[in-house]
């Protein structure tokens, strides 16, 4: 039998359209899917980005996966499509399910920078990514419950962090340090010092919230002369449930966290010619990167060992600040979502095919 609590973990990998970039290089489309297998093939090196259009590549190999599910952003008539709705309904219900039972969840996008991120999480104007979805709906649902069970009141509470070379920023409240303190409280696990944790009544209001948090996290990046992608921001929602039972006069409490994590870019520093600052950050990015591929990784083992072998296993929580931060959210009864972002194009082949592994490695 599973060891108990061992979590839910589902990963997903969503294609996004093709960039004017690679169009403008003729370039041409290396993934397919079928259901929820992902395939990805390599062309001849010599035909690699150089393609006219129309002219056929030869294929060299190709590389098979599978995930719950493969999104397609383009064909609408493709039985893999999905579009912001889509993806909120595959993954942010099951979600908000949970969070309403009082347990704790979390999303994960993972991928290069510009393989579509920020679009599934934030998402741009009217292209509401699953992070505003979640919100809207999580209103809805407290509007629904508090019409027909006059006894429960329900809170929302909202932080927006980002962790940049293993700092913790508060990015509603960006004039403090960019350095807050990670601590550990004996009952409820790690938190961050000082960081503000803002009641919210509304959508609204968390929409007016979520618009500053990007702002400064923009401008954060744009005083150390960088891109947001670079830093690993995480958007929390807390969801207070109390309930006042009349008959025995007493009241009952839930609450969930769920974390909304838009992460740094996957790229590897080697390939950006990184030295010195830049290289330190790259390994610290990796290393955050690859210690929540681990951790997920460690779960999904967990979830699957019998219950004497769970005993002995480890999960490396500790080893970055994302991990520790999220620790009460990964495993146990939390529901694990993570996108893996890519692009279509052959000239992206090695950042895709290591996404996909990434990804792969976390089932
Ligand atoms: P990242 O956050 O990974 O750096 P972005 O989310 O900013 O990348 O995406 C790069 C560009 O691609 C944006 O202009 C975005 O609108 C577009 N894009 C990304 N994913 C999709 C998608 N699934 N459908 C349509 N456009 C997308």
């Amino acid at each position: 039998m599973a060891a108990p609590g061992a979590g839910n973990i589902k990963v997903v990998v969503r294609v996004r359209p093709f960039n004017s970039r690679e169009k403008d290089r003729n370039a041409r489309c290396i993934v397919s899917m079928a259901g929820s297998q992902t395939v990805l093939t390599q062309l001849a090196p010599e035909t690699n980005g150089k393609n006219k259009a129309g002219h056929k590549a030869a294929a060299v190999g190709s590389k098979t996966f599978a995930f719950d599910k493969s999104y397609w952003s383009f064909d609408r008539k493709d039985s893999n499509f999905a579009d912001q709705e889509d993806l909120f309904g595959d993954l942010g219900r099951p979600l908000l399910d949970n969070a309403f039972q009082g347990y704790n969840n979390c999303i994960f996008a993972y991928g290069q920078t510009g393989s579509g991120k920020s679009y599934s999480m934030m998402g741009y104007g009217e292209e509401e990514g699953v992070i505003p979805k979640i919100c809207r709906d999580m209103f809805e649902r407290i509007d629904g419950m508090a019409v027909k069970d006059k006894n429960m009141t329900s809170t929302v509470e909202v932080s927006y962090l980002e962790i940049y070379n293993e700092r913790v920023r508060d990015l509603l409240n960006p004039s403090t340090k960019g350095n807050l303190k990670v601590r550990e409280h004996p009952s409820t696990g790690p938190y961050v010092e000082d960081l503000a944790k803002l009641v919210v009544r509304n959508f609204v209001e968390i929409e007016h919230l979520m618009d500053e948090g990007n702002k400064a996290r923009t401008v954060a990046a744009t005083n150390m002369n960088e891109t947001s992608s670079r830093s690993h921001a995480v958007f929390t929602l807390t969801l207070t449930q109390k309930r006042h039972d009349i008959e025995t006069n007493m009241d009952t409490e839930k609450v969930a966290k769920i974390s909304l994590v838009d992460l740094a870019g996957s790229e590897r520093a080697t390939s950006t010619g990184a030295t010195g600052a830049r290289l330190k950050e790259g390994a610290e990015i990796n290393r955050s990167l690859s210690t929540l591929g681990r951790v997920i990784a460690a779960l999904a083992d967990l979830s699957t060992a019998s219950k004497a072998k769970s005993k002995g296993m480890q999960v490396p929580y500790r080893d970055s600040v994302l991990t520790w931060l999220l620790k009460d959210s990964l495993g146990g009864n939390s529901l694990t979502a993570m996108i893996a972002a890519i692009s279509p194009a052959d000239i992206n082949f090695e950042e895709t095919l290591s996404t996909l592994r990434y990804a792969d490695s976390a089932k």
